[in-house]
């Protein structure tokens, strides 16, 4: 049995995540949930003084945004459509004898204006453009969303519903890359103080085809993508748990987003993987919470 089935088994046994019999679609125990909540209060920790704007979308965007943010050029083979029964009755029977007959019901769904989103930021260039020109500090923002990605996968750090918590940077290209700079820093302390060995390295996204290779090796030549890896299911290749992207002025060309001088702006965003790093928790310092070192504890705000 490989490390990542075997980890995965061990998940499902603590009761930790919950089997709902597809790949990477996990419930989670109120267990797992408090981890989680208690890293996020730790991020909060060193992130106060910044005063981001805190702003919560739902795990659905706006089709039209999905489609103008040209996620669908890069990365078709991840999104997730929402599709809806929009027939009248006689569509209605036919859908019921499909399922009775084990034909495929879905051909007649059809797509609806929302679309699952993939990353917790892409809902918030649009609305931010929408306000007019960036203050002189620039923007910052705090966002946790659910994301989908359709990645199936028995690597219980390979989901297809998760949650990202981001910290987003809007501003002059100083400005956002100090930004990046800085949390690259921060990461690497947070993860000492809940004991998780980390690595950073120049990463790239799963560009789709063969144009993809381009934009990949373009991405990693221009230093626009970092990862702050923990080994979880395999020491050769860790797993990619805080990711640190400088989007140049894309988003800004893209949505109309200007500074406050009306240059296009330039943005930045810094994501934690917050399953992945819960994963990371358990897999370090093992399956019980109430067994794990007391600095790492203390970390998280247990009692001792
Ligand atoms: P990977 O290279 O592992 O596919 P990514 O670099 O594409 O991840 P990002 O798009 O940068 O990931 O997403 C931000 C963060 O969300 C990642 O650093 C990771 O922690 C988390 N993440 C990404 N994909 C998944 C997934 N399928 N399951 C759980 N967490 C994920
Ligand atoms: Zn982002």
């Amino acid at each position: 049995m490989d490390m990542q089935t075997s980890l995965l088994d061990r998940l499902f046994e603590s009761g930790l995540l919950i089997d709902m019999g597809v790949e990477g679609l996990y419930g989670r125990s109120g267990e797992f949930e408090d981890v989680i909540r208690r890293f996020e209060a730790l991020i909060e920790t060193f992130a106060t003084g910044d005063a981001a704007e805190a702003i919560s979308f739902p795990p659905g965007m706006n089709k039209a945004h999905f489609e103008g943010s040209g996620y669908l050029k890069s990365f078709p083979q991840l999104a997730g459509t929402v599709h809806s029964f929009c027939g009248n009755e006689l569509d209605h029977m036919n859908l019921l004898q499909c399922l009775e007959t084990g034909q495929d019901w879905t051909k007649g769904q059809e797509a609806t204006d929302i679309v699952l989103t993939p990353a917790a930021c892409y809902p918030l260039y649009p609305t931010v453009a929408k306000r007019g020109p960036l203050p002189v500090k620039g923007g910052l923002f705090a966002l946790q969303s659910y994301c989908f990605r359709h990645e199936p996968s028995n690597d219980p750090a390979r989901m297809q519903l998760f949650r990202m918590r981001e910290f987003v940077r809007m501003g002059t290209p100083e400005q956002v890359v100090a930004f990046r700079g800085e949390w690259m820093e921060r990461g690497k302390k947070l993860m000492a103080k809940v004991g998780l060995p980390v690595e950073i390295d120049v990463a790239n996204d799963p560009f789709f085809g063969r144009a993809g290779r381009m934009m990949k090796n373009n991405q990693r030549d221009q230093n626009l993508k970092f990862e702050l890896l923990i080994p979880i299911t395999s020491v050769a290749k860790p797993t990619a748990c805080m990711s640190f992207n400088y989007h140049q002025d894309h988003f800004g060309k893209t949505w109309e987003l200007t500074t406050s001088d009306g240059e296009v702006a330039h943005t930045a965003c810094v994501g934690f993987g917050l399953e992945r790093i819960a994963l990371a928790l358990f897999h370090h310092h093992g399956l019980r919470v109430a067994d794990w070192p007391t600095a790492v504890r203390e970390a998280l705000g247990y009692s001792a």
